[in-house]
């Protein structure tokens, strides 16, 4: 199926999704994730129209980098090696996975202007799922004001992976909830607005419940 076929499909659902509850379709991102397709498929999502591309890996990133652009809005989705950081920071829009401080000190070091950062939340509490721990974010936002390459703009997660709808719509209002107590705590001086939630199986629940930003690879880009 052509990429343009999926996106209207896929958008007919955030539409619906958005009607739902009440909430404007202009608020909800597409990023594509392009990390399992060949450079011809990512291609042809930005010949659909498709601005925001997402990859997971640094070498990834890189390569596809190389044949599109610096035209797409690139968003860094996957867990970033502190090693690594040189070689992509200043390449990319957003970085989705802030989730230690090495990581931050590192990027204070190697970024050339103010990288757009979302900080990674653990809310399924699954072991393998890399990011914070809910109670810690806080201290965590509140070590990162030293660094002024760090622009914190939102919080993104990865729901738990489970069949049950009603735990994926638990860990996405956590982050829901999270972002509203410290919008309330004014600790930032900078918008904070994005919520980065929802993947092929479970954007239509993040949608529901406030997600800006929607990480689709296999059901919009998939082969
Ligand atoms: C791969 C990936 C996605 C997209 O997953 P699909 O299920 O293929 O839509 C979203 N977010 C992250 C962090 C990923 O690694």
């Amino acid at each position: 199926m052509k990429v343009v076929d999926k996106l209207v499909d896929i958008q007919n659902k955030i539409d619906a999704s958005c009607e739902r509850v009440g909430r404007d379709k202009s608020e909800v991102t597409i990023i594509a994730v392009t990390k399992y397709v060949s450079n011809e498929r990512a291609f042809e999502a930005v010949e659909a129209g498709i601005v925001h591309l997402g990859e997971n890996y640094e070498d990834g990133l890189l390569m596809k980098q190389e044949v599109l652009g610096d035209k797409p809005i690139w968003h860094f989705i996957g867990t970033l090696q502190t090693k690594k950081v040189k070689k992509i920071i200043n390449k990319i829009d957003y970085l989705h996975s802030l989730d230690r401080l090495s990581l931050a000190e590192e990027i204070q070091k190697r970024a050339d202007h103010p990288i757009k950062c979302l900080i990674q939340v653990n809310t399924s509490e699954e072991d393998s799922k890399h990011g914070i721990a809910k109670e810690n974010v806080i201290g965590f936002i509140q070590e990162l004001q030293k660094y002024d390459t760090i622009e914190i703009v939102g919080l993104m997660t990865m729901a738990a992976f489970t069949e049950d709808k009603d735990e994926i719509r638990r860990c996405f209002r956590e982050l829901k909830s999270l972002q509203t107590e410290i919008i309330k705590l004014e600790l930032l001086k900078t918008p904070f607005k994005h919520l980065s939630m929802g993947m092929s199986n479970d954007f239509e629940i993040a949608v529901e419940e406030g997600a800006t930003m929607i990480r689709i690879g296999t059901s919009l880009v998939g082969e």
